[in-house]
């Protein structure tokens, strides 16, 4: 056999820092405006946030980390945290990102479980790291995010030893070459959130974090560009902010950190200041700003679109900001193990050659692949079902950025080399995915599957209705029948029987639920998903009208 003819280009490996680099280099003087813990506004450009970056790496050298070692961040979205991405994964350490929203206890195992070597911490969390530090005896230092004396006045005395990190990086001038590192070294950490069981590590590499930057900014994924400015309401400490600080970088955005206030005021406000011509957030943040602009009476002047994911986006929501506000919505879907974009609702060419109604129930699914991703539904025994839009099961994917195995675990979760979701879909010929539920969510009623998702966007769709979620009720004849778990608008006078009437002639009649409750709220994880696994305990013991009436 002849010897295989190798391409003559040049060999440079994909590394997160060259996204810095190149952001730096070619869009030195795009600006990084933060909102900050210290109550300002921050504003500098992509040429000083890789100046600092370099100084953080600079430090990192002296203080003795090691190629590979972790460094966890507990931060919000600012400029401080963008230059420890950079930073720790740039030196050849691997940033581990965590969710501050999750139990002490659960933090403490994730910082455990991940040996950080240090962690970076946003001052809001000086009483998390207090509560958690006697727990986490394998790291050498915490480093407050502030300098000296923004420290002394935000934390006052705490009984851990915190460092500062303007003083730690102050010493280094940033005069630094990134080292030229192995494409597969590891870059990023995340954890899932484990809303059963312990969360497990998802290790990204250098090369993942890059190929997922390119396919993340490309025009029908989030069609990033350097003309946008774009404000990332998802949180850098879940799934990198579905990749934003990366693709940002990489198309030369401006960027815009809200820090750590996330009503609907603060946002809209930064939005128009800022210009902000793109978003990204799940739906419950979407609630409070497009609650507060109703309220306000304020028009979005210069936000052009938004990637909704992370749960279901109500068909409701959508409508809102597109009618009413004139703002594209992108519906995405993914998952920290997959770095995490999956799919994104943009329309093709053929498919916008359909009626607006048409386009618009496309546009309600999670859409289309990404580059990078395959995936596939597959029934009960394994096989790969018809993309027909009707056929729903098991969601397997895999590609580049999809991971292999979990951080510091032995056993495979793959399925014949794909990854499992635990996602229920159907795919239509349009290659468009819909999910119907979480495998475990899912409500089956006499053998039939129902889709939770599907009865939660009608109930939102109600005027009078803020929030839903639908769980599965036990029942003696059909197994399992839905119910409804309402939250009202303010002054909202909507009855049980109302919302049940809601449903006639929009699904079949054996998915209408059997009850509905109202709720003042209802329970979320640590990344605003609703916590469906709490509200089955809460309404374990709840009885269906037609089963009391039948026990009488
Ligand atoms: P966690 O750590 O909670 O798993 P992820 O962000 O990785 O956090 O969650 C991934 C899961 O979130 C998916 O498997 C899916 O169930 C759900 N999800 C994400 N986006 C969507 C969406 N657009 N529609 C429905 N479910 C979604």
């Amino acid at each position: 056999m002849a010897a295989p003819l190798y391409g003559q280009m040049m060999e440079v490996p994909l590394l997160a820092s060259s996204l810095l680099s190149h952001a730096s280099r070619h869009f030195g003087d795009t600006e990084i405006v933060s909102r900050r813990i210290e109550g300002d506004i921050h504003r500098y450009t992509y040429r000083d946030c890789e100046k600092r970056a370099k100084q953080l790496a600079q430090a990192l050298v002296a203080l003795g980390v090691e190629q590979g070692e972790r460094i966890g961040t507990l931060a919000w979205n600012g400029y401080r945290h963008l230059e420890c991405y950079y930073g720790v994964s740039g030196m050849g350490a691997v940033c581990h990102t965590i969710n501050p929203r999750l139990f002490p206890d659960q933090i403490a195992f994730i910082v455990d479980h991940a040996d950080d070597a240090y962690v970076f911490f946003d001052m809001t969390f000086g009483p998390l790291v207090e509560t958690i530090a006697p727990q986490c005896p394998n790291v050498k230092g915490w480093i407050a995010l502030g300098d000296a004396s923004c420290i002394a006045e935000h934390l006052g005395d705490m009984s851990v030893p915190v460092m500062s990190y303007e003083s730690l990086i102050a010493p280094h001038d940033g005069v630094y070459d990134w080292p030229l590192l192995d494409e597969r070294q590891a870059s990023f950490l995340c954890y899932t959130s484990g809303t059963t069981g312990n969360p497990k590590g998802a290790l990204y590499s250098h090369r993942s974090t890059v190929l997922h930057a390119y396919s993340a900014a490309l025009p029908d994924a989030m069609g990033a560009s350097s003309s946008d400015s774009i404000l990332p309401v998802v949180p850098m400490f879940h799934v990198n902010a579905w990749g934003i600080p990366h693709a940002g970088p990489l198309v030369g955005a401006k960027l815009v950190f809200p820090g750590k206030d996330l009503d609907g005021k603060s946002l809209y406000e930064l939005m128009e200041a800022e210009g902000v011509t793109y978003s990204a957030g799940v739906p419950t943040v979407w609630l409070g700003l497009l609650a507060y602009v109703k309220q306000a009476g304020k028009r979005f002047s210069t936000l052009k679109r938004t990637v909704i994911g992370g749960s279901a986006c109500p068909p409701a929501m959508l409508r809102t900001f597109e009618d009413e506000y004139g703002v594209e919505v992108i519906h995405a879907w993914g998952m920290t193990e997959m770095s995490p974009l999956g799919t994104l609702a943009r329309l093709s060419f053929r498919q916008k050659q359909r009626t607006p109604e048409e386009q618009r129930v496309s546009r309600e699914k999670q859409g289309h692949v990404l580059f990078g991703v395959d995936m596939k539904v597959v029934g009960d025994d394994g096989r790969e079902l018809p993309w027909d839009g009707q056929s729903f099961g098991d969601l397997h994917v895999r590609g580049p950025c999809v991971i292999d195995r979990y951080f510091r675990r032995d056993d495979s979760p793959l399925v014949d080399g794909w990854f499992p979701t635990g996602d229920v879909a159907t795919i239509d010929a349009d290659g468009f995915m819909n999910i119907t539920d979480r495998s475990k969510d899912v409500i089956k009623s006499g053998g039939e599957w129902i889709s939770s998702i599907d009865l939660e966007n009608i109930a939102v769709s109600h005027p009078q209705v803020a929030e839903a979620a639908c769980i599965a009720c036990s029942h003696p004849k059909w197994t399992e029948r839905p119910m409804i778990v309402a939250v009202l608008k303010p002054g909202a006078t909507l009855t049980r029987e109302e919302l049940i009437a809601f449903y006639e002639g929009k699904v079949a009649k054996w998915w209408i639920p059997d009850d509905v409750v109202f709720a003042d709220e209802l329970p979320h994880t640590a990344t605003g998903k609703l916590q469906k696994v709490r509200l089955r305990e809460l309404y374990r013991g709840h009885v269906l009208p037609d089963v009391a009436e039948k026990a009488v």
